[in-house]
């Protein structure tokens, strides 16, 4: 927080939940079967290491898959909740409540951060931790280059992003802000299987990406762009039918409306545990909410019409 006191507000603000699941279901054999908690895709779980966070601390187990040896190869079952599980090495339900875990434990993946080519940061939650990390990111530009800003600052991380905005809900009707920059992730579009028709035409590296939608205030766009233009920060547009799925939605509909603008970084397969993006990208998302955050003014007036 920045000028605590001031009237005037303005949120940069990032999500900084991770997709997981919960146990469900515990046989009496010994396996566990999950829910999601968020949109955890079940699709790549099979094989997967995962940590059960139980009681007594974390406990190691794998999604188990059966041997394609075993598998009836004309007609292939694919992964869904009703058939990937969990074996944490236990023959027992008891043995499994001896560990610490029960139904409603969470469990996350054990995938850790890496680099590809020097070009890409590449792990779990990306998604976005990315986020977390550039807000922050600019704070400390903000005291390094011993910039005033007229206007009070806050910098908040939210949670439970991933089921449903709830925390920038909350955050949103506690700070009640004049401004908010949400930065989040979105999906690059350059990799197969995906249709640039309905997801637009996304790259990692070719800069921050500015969104349009209904719950966009185009008046901070512009703004955006203003501070990109000014200062050589390549970004890219995307455009939201109804929702941008992300926390920007729940600040511009909070009390009476704020005004509300997306940075998004752009992002390759988003929601496994190789989601990477592009070193350069979380450069420009830095510099283009820094030199965005120098254009607001205290008490200024974004309506479109005065
Ligand atoms: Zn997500």
């Amino acid at each position: 927080m920045i000028n605590p006191k001031a009237k005037y507000k303005v949120v940069i603000e990032a999500h900084a939940d991770e997709i997981s699941w919960f146990v469900n279901y515990i046989t009496k054999e010994g396996l566990i079967y999950v829910i999601r908690n968020g949109g955890s895709d079940h699709q790549i779980a099979p094989s997967k290491r995962v940590i059960i966070h139980g009681d007594k601390g974390p406990v190691t187990a794998v999604f188990g898959w059966p041997a394609i040896h075993t598998r009836n190869g004309e007609k292939e079952e694919a992964p869904t909740l009703k058939n990937i599980f969990l074996d944490c090495g236990c023959t027992s339900k008891e043995e499994i409540e001896e560990l610490g875990i029960h139904v409603g434990s969470v469990i996350t993946y054990e995938d850790l951060f890496i680099t590809l080519n020097d070009r890409y940061y590449v792990g779990r939650a990306m998604d976005n931790r990315a986020g977390g990390f550039m807000i922050a990111e600019v704070a400390r530009l903000l005291k390094e280059n011993k910039v005033t800003l007229p206007f009070g600052l806050y910098i908040v991380n939210s949670v439970q992003e991933e089921i449903g905005l709830r925390g920038a809900e909350m955050i949103a009707n506690r700070i009640k802000p004049n401004v908010a920059i949400v930065t989040d992730v979105t999906h690059d579009t350059q990799t197969p299987m995906i249709s640039k028709i309905s997801q637009g035409d996304l790259f990692c590296g070719k800069g921050p990406v500015i969104s349009y939608a209904p719950a966009v205030h185009n008046n901070l766009n512009k703004i955006f762009i203003q501070a990109a233009t000014d200062n050589n920060i390549p970004f890219q547009r995307q455009a939201s039918s109804r929702s941008t799925g992300t926390d920007t939605d729940a600040f511009a509909y909070s009390s009476d409306g704020v005004v509300s603008a997306l940075i998004s970084l752009p992002l390759r397969y988003m929601h496994t545990t190789v989601e990477m993006v592009h070193k350069e990208d979380v450069d420009n998302v830095i510099r283009l909410i820094y030199e965005s955050l120098l254009l607001i003014t205290d008490g200024q007036d974004f309506r479109y019409i005065k």
